[in-house]
């Protein structure tokens, strides 16, 4: 599997940076994890938009989904140019109907409704997911292909759930919105030391943080939580790829 983070701030991106984008790659499939804002922009020095295969989404706040309505115009062009002729599958839940029913356009792009207490198979990944404390409805997700596990936490506060949703992942993407000793659980984030908790507990191989804060030293949060998890640690950056 390879994991290349397309955006990773939290809230809103950075000048010239995105937020929450992940591109997972598996025996040529492209599978896009969350399109925030300047995700589109960012995801075309890897790929060609005409080349994804899915998307699958956590949640429909902007950060996540910003760039849903740019990526619906980029595929209608492409196809009126001739170039494009799929229709992309959009993967997410549907407890905001509203937000849910945007996601199909045309016949270029379709919203699929996954079931957050089953599996879905999406080319050559099976995944499956956990509700996260959250403002609003969203959801972790494990993703498996070959053998190998990449997890995702989306956005949440800390829960003990996530522990055995984790276990033994390869690569644990976390969300560490916050300083180790601040409190994230209210807004509905987790600090660097949560992050670090369920990765020891789950003895991951690898934590990547990310949804990163708009304050502070970011490499406080790499010492904070090697200060618990003794594995590797690493902070999502712009176009880091992570090959499993
Ligand atoms: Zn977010
Ligand atoms: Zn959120």
């Amino acid at each position: 599997m390879r994991l290349t983070v397309i955006g990773q701030w939290g809230g809103y991106p950075k000048a010239g940076e995105a937020s929450s984008g992940y591109l997972l790659e598996y025996d040529g499939f492209q599978l896009l994890v969350d399109c925030g804002s300047g995700v589109l922009s960012f995801l075309q020095t890897h790929i060609d938009v005409k080349e994804l295969d899915a998307l699958i989404l956590s949640h429909y706040h902007p950060d996540h989904v910003a760039d849903i309505g740019v990526l619906q115009h980029a595929l209608l062009i492409q196809y009126h140019l001739g170039e494009y002729n799929r229709t992309l599958p959009v993967y997410a839940h549907a407890e905001d109907k509203t937000s849910f029913a945007k996601l199909t356009y045309k016949n270029l792009m379709k919203g699929h409704q996954y079931n957050p207490n089953g599996t879905v198979e999406i080319g050559p990944f099976s995944i499956s997911f956990l509700k996260t404390k959250h403002p609003v409805p969203c959801y972790a997700m494990r993703i498996e292909a070959g053998g190998k596990v990449f997890v995702y936490t989306a956005d949440s506060a800390f829960k003990e759930e996530f522990i055995p949703f984790t276990k033994d992942a390869d690569v644990f993407l976390c969300e560490s919105n916050f300083y180790g000793e601040m409190n994230g659980a209210n807004a509905g984030h987790m600090t660097s030391f949560e992050a670090a908790r369920i990765a020891k507990g789950a003895c991951v191989k690898q934590l990547i943080l990310t949804h990163l804060p708009h304050f502070g030293d970011l490499n406080q949060l790499v010492e904070e939580s090697s200060s618990i998890f003794k594995g590797k640690v690493l902070l999502a950056k712009k176009d880091l790829t992570v090959e499993f």
